[in-house]
């Protein structure tokens, strides 16, 4: 059986990581999303325990004493974390999962687990992320200027991750993820040979 392998996805709120993303899972059944943990308000249209567990700050910080959590960090003003169990679950199964999280928690599952494949999909430029994360609808204005400066930050440390991808088009984006990964499935400390005659 193929290892399952854990596939970090850090990008600036707005770059579009969301709709990429959809596109690779769509072309990878396979592939399995993490739900993460998170103490912020749930948005209209999310669903509890699809997108997020929307949970409240007492009930996080003893997810965190009972190290329930491979990561976590706070964004914004509220904190967000993976839920180990879920993770490690999937990949005892073969199955690889998805983790869609910022730079300060993707640093620690980087230090956690060596052997997870790290992606950091960027902005085609500053513009072109300001515009994208105005014309989203649901973000206030104080607000899209607060994430386009923590943006700018996270773009700093694209070159701790293994890839960067830069978000010109979906359709590109998507593609050269799935290079990644297919590349990743090729390379020889997760491929066995199967050297012995068939029964
Ligand atoms: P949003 O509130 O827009 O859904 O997410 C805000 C940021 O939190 C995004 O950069 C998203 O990738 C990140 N995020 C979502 N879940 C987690 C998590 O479990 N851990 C960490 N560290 N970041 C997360």
């Amino acid at each position: 059986m193929k290892q399952g392998r854990i596939i970090i996805v850090s990008g600036p709120s707005g770059v579009g990581k969301g709709t990429v993303l959809k596109e690779v899972m769509k072309n990878n059944p396979a592939l399995r999303f993490s739900v993460s943990a998170t103490t912020r308000k749930i948005r209209p249209g999310e669903i509890d325990g699809v997108h997020y567990y929307y949970i409240d700050k007492p009930r996080f910080e003893k997810m965190l004493e009972n190290h329930e959590m491979l990561e976590h960090a706070e964004y914004a003003g509220n904190y967000y974390g993976t839920p180990e169990k879920a993770v490690n679950d999937a990949l005892a199964q073969g199955i690889s999962v998805v983790l869609e999280i910022e730079v300060q928690g993707a640093l620690q599952v980087m230090l956690r687990r060596p052997d997870a494949i790290s992606i950091f999909i960027a902005p085609p430029s500053y513009n072109e992320l300001g515009r994208r994360l105005n014309g989203r609808g649901d973000t206030p204005p104080d607000v899209a200027a607060e994430r386009l400066h923590i943006a700018v930050q996270e773009c700093l440390n694209a070159p701790k991750y293994q890839y960067t991808i830069i978000n010109d088009t979906v359709s590109e984006a998507a593609a050269q993820i799935q290079a990644i990964l297919t590349a990743e499935a090729c390379r020889s400390e997760y491929t066995t040979i199967q050297l012995k005659e068939d029964e």
